[in-house]
């Protein structure tokens, strides 16, 4: 997604198209996953100062429209992603907080026959896998023993 209009896509949503907006989603499709805090650098550094709390609402707002996903790590700040509804799900690794994409076409189609059984209807489906990435078993195998955290149920 090079050539987004980020305008014409907040004006869809019914949000007026502020330029703190546009760059926080020109920024966070650059970025893939971004922190409130990265991407408050990020937008400083595209048009002038903007305060942590600013960007907190911006994400706040474009999340809620579906502009944005939200993907929270445990004992990791929450990451932010364009959301292009492509249905992409998600690793989350529990001692770094390292996140990777995980395209659908990757995820078994079987994962959606409950929904029949319990009688819903699937517009989205997300799915995160947490577990330990590559460079944390690494770690691991050299003795070097990283802290592990439990997931804790949203
Ligand atoms: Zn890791
Ligand atoms: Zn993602």
């Amino acid at each position: 997604m090079e050539r987004m209009d980020y305008r014409l896509l907040l004006r869809s949503h019914g949000l007026r198209a502020t330029g703190p907006r546009i760059a926080a989603l020109k920024e966070a499709n650059q970025a893939g996953h971004i922190t409130v805090e990265e991407l408050c650098k990020r937008i400083t550094a595209q048009i002038g100062s903007v305060s942590t709390q600013a960007v907190y609402d911006i994400v706040h707002v474009l999340t809620e429209k579906g502009l944005m996903r939200e993907v929270r790590p445990v004992d990791h700040a929450a990451v932010y992603e364009i959301n292009l509804h492509d249905d992409h799900h998600h690793f989350i690794c529990n001692h770094c907080g390292r996140i990777q994409d995980v395209p659908a076409r990757d995820v078994e189609c079987e994962l959606l026959a409950p929904a029949e059984k319990y009688g819903f209807s699937v517009e989205a489906t997300e799915v995160t896998y947490w577990g330990t990435c590559a460079e944390c078993r690494a770690k691991m195998k050299d003795g070097a023993e990283p802290h592990a955290v439990q997931p804790q149920a949203a």
